[in-house]
């Protein structure tokens, strides 16, 4: 199977190539003729299937044959449930759009951040990906009108579902025109998104890509059993030891993960925390570094794992357990991602023990756990 048999332009095809593209995943191969058709699809598929690039690349696309937008209409609307993943998909767009003829103009919007460039920076856009509140507030105040796009895709509409943005979601449904093509993705299919894909989307082909976020096989899981007093030396031990280059530690608090990177910072160590708690800026500006290779270790809460997307991410280390094994697997899944293996450490405290089990139960694959008492700490 290749990206010109299913239907993509030939310069589409070529910039595919040159970013590595090369065959199409999965998912692209099912959703992307029926959306050149003109058709609605509801995908069931997570992050890390290459979802984002199975509606973005048709689209586009479709897109060449619309003509320029005129008074702030808009072609097309991506909802996502968060700024990270409105500003990844957007990526996307400006990654292969510029490759096609006809120029269009994509822009990501979300909340946390001043409103007015926003508005200002609308003007011609025909591709807009935004969060449900911020997209809201700009088409009160008219600086967007989304009566008469061709296209609407709801990415990740589980997660928006989860993050309770349904009267958003319902309030924007209702100043969208009848007639346009509905493409819904969602990494499982809840009870109430039965209910909007059957409201929403009309007789439409269903995708199901089964569990290719996470291939726990290919990641290599080890646990060692550490003391409170042992874990932060002994993690600073693990990357100085181990001279890891790009660490993705995860902790089960703000204070931890800010209190984790200070500590590493103090020790020689160029790291970062992001959570909820840091501004917009902040957030970004880490994972720029982290991802460029400025940033050796980036120190998440759990909010911030289905958001982070780096190929081929070499290690993740649970400082602290999360609460639930599916967060777990969130977790080590930023590792290993695509084709590439990767490797994931948990420190467990004597009272994770337990917990540790649960997890390792629940994933369906247990994970060897070393002592780590003889090693020897000084200095780290
Ligand atoms: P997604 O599920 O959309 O977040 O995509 C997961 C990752 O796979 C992203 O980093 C994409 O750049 C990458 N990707 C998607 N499709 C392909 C493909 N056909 N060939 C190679 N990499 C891909």
């Amino acid at each position: 199977m290749s990206f010109s048999s299913l239907g993509l332009p030939e310069k589409l095809v070529n910039a595919l190539r040159h970013n590595y593209f090369l065959e199409p995943y999965p998912i692209q191969s099912a959703v992307i003729p029926p959306v050149l058709e003109g058709k609605d699809v509801l995908g069931i598929a997570q992050t890390g299937s290459g979802k984002t690039a199975s509606y973005v690349l048709p689209v586009l696309t479709l897109m060449q044959s619309k003509s320029p937008v005129r008074d702030r209409r808009l072609n097309a609307l991506v909802l996502v449930p968060t700024r990270e993943l409105a500003i990844q998909v957007e990526k996307v767009f400006k990654q292969f759009g510029p490759s096609l003829p006809n120029k269009v103009k994509s822009m990501a919007v979300y909340g946390g951040v001043s409103i007015n460039p926003q508005m200002i920076a609308l003007l011609g856009v025909n591709i807009l990906v935004a969060t449900p509140g911020r997209l809201l507030d700009l088409v009160k105040s008219k600086a967007v009108h989304i009566g008469s796009i061709d296209t609407l895709v709801l990415d990740e509409a589980d997660k928006m579902l989860n993050l309770g943005f349904k009267d958003e979601m319902a309030a924007i449904f209702k100043l969208l025109p009848e007639k346009r093509q509905n493409l819904l993705f969602s990494a499982t299919l809840s009870k109430d998104l039965e209910t909007m894909n059957q409201v929403l989307l009309n007789d439409p082909v269903v995708v199901e890509i089964e569990g290719k976020t996470v291939d726990i096989d290919k990641i290599e899981q080890i646990a060692y059993a550490v003391t409170e007093e042992r874990r932060g030396p002994f993690l600073r031990y693990l990357i100085k030891h181990h001279d890891m280059q790009q660490v993705l530690v995860f902790t089960s608090s703000v204070r931890k993960a800010d209190g984790v990177a200070l500590k590493l910072n103090n020790n020689g160590i160029q790291a970062a925390a992001t959570h909820g708690k840091k501004n917009h800026h902040a957030r970004t500006e880490a994972l720029r570094k982290f991802k460029e290779g400025e940033l050796q270790v980036l120190v998440a809460t759990d909010l911030l794992s289905r958001g982070i997307d780096i190929v081929e991410l070499p290690v993740v280390i649970n400082y602290e357990l999360p609460r639930s094994p599916k967060d777990y697997v969130h977790r080590i899944g930023r590792t290993g991602r695509a084709e590439a293996n990767g490797k994931a450490i948990t420190l467990l405290l004597p009272e994770d023990a337990h917990h540790f089990q649960v997890i390792q139960k629940k994933m369906k694959h247990q994970v060897e756990i070393l002592p780590s008492d003889e090693i020897d700490l000084h200095g780290f």
